[in-house]
């Protein structure tokens, strides 16, 4: 029995990383995907090794701070596969870091539209359309950064995904009634092209000193990321709403 039998969602941020590992556990679940981000070479080329193991999924390429591509993204989900159930809004972005004095309004809102703003005009079309269904269920990627711990010089990326929490729970309690249920996920660090350890200039220490952070002592592989929205997404986490649920190896709770 799959997870996702006859579900359909869409997965922002499919091109790279944690969304790229979800939007295909979705699909190996049984959801038919829909697929976001800007690069559209990704996006196909995803789109064909979904298609490759048996699944579907269709790609949408654009930028999420633009309220039409978000309308546009949910129009699609429903004009192909008929209508919306699960939505995974996974873009983010670090941006600018550095003391706040030398931060520049403009770094500030990039990173509000890109992580915040973009969640709201996803939330905007994809709520209605899982209404029309009698459900949902709609995810936001926060992080621990802003949350559970405060790091220096990530001023506007805290800001803006601790924003995501408030906007979870205000959903949640908005909509419960309609059957949608929102929740946020707050992964740990993990091994993707956006982490510090694969930065240019990052040598061993860096990575010793992240995977140190953590009380597993490592960091995730997106696919362990993958999981933890697959139970957010899925049937199996039906009476939890307006959480944040932690797949973080612990680094929220680790003083050593
Ligand atoms: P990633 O590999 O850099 O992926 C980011 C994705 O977002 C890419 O698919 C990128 O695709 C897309 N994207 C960025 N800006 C966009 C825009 N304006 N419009 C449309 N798509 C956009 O990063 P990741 O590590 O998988 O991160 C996924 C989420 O997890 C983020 O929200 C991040 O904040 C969060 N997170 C990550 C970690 C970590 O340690 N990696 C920890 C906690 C939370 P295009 O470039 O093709 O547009």
């Amino acid at each position: 029995m799959f997870a996702l039998a006859n579900k359909i969602a869409i997965v922002t941020g499919a091109s790279s990383g944690i969304g790229c590992a979800t939007a295909k556990l979705f699909a190996e679940e049984g959801a038919r995907v829909v697929l976001a981000a800007r690069r559209q070479a990704e996006l196909e080329q995803l789109v064909a090794e979904i298609g490759e193991a048996d699944g579907t999924a269709i790609a949408l390429a654009g930028d999420v701070r633009d309220e039409a591509y978000a309308k546009a993204l949910v129009d699609l989900a429903i004009e192909k596969f008929g209508g919306l159930d699960i939505a995974f809004n996974n873009v983010g972005a670090v941006g600018p870091m550095g003391p706040i004095s030398d931060l520049s309004l403009k770094g500030w809102r990039e990173t509000l539209d890109t992580n915040l703003t973009s969640a709201f005009l996803g939330a905007k079309y994809q709520v209605p359309a899982m209404v029309e269904r009698g459900g949902g269920s709609l995810i936001f990627t926060s992080t621990f950064v802003g949350h559970t711990v405060g790091m220096p010089g990530m001023t506007s990326y805290a800001a803006s995904k601790a924003g995501l929490i408030g906007l979870t729970q205000t959903l949640a309690a908005e909509y419960g009634a309609k059957g949608v249920r929102v929740n946020a996920l707050v992964p740990g660090g993990t091994d993707t092209p956006a982490s510090v350890i694969n930065a240019p200039d990052a040598g061993p220490e860096v990575v010793a000193f992240v995977e140190g952070l953590h009380a597993l002592k490592r960091m995730a592989r997106p696919e362990e990321i993958a999981r933890a929205a697959l139970f957010l997404a899925s049937d199996a986490s039906s009476f939890t709403t307006g959480s944040a649920l932690f797949a973080d190896g612990g680094i929220s709770i680790t003083r050593t």
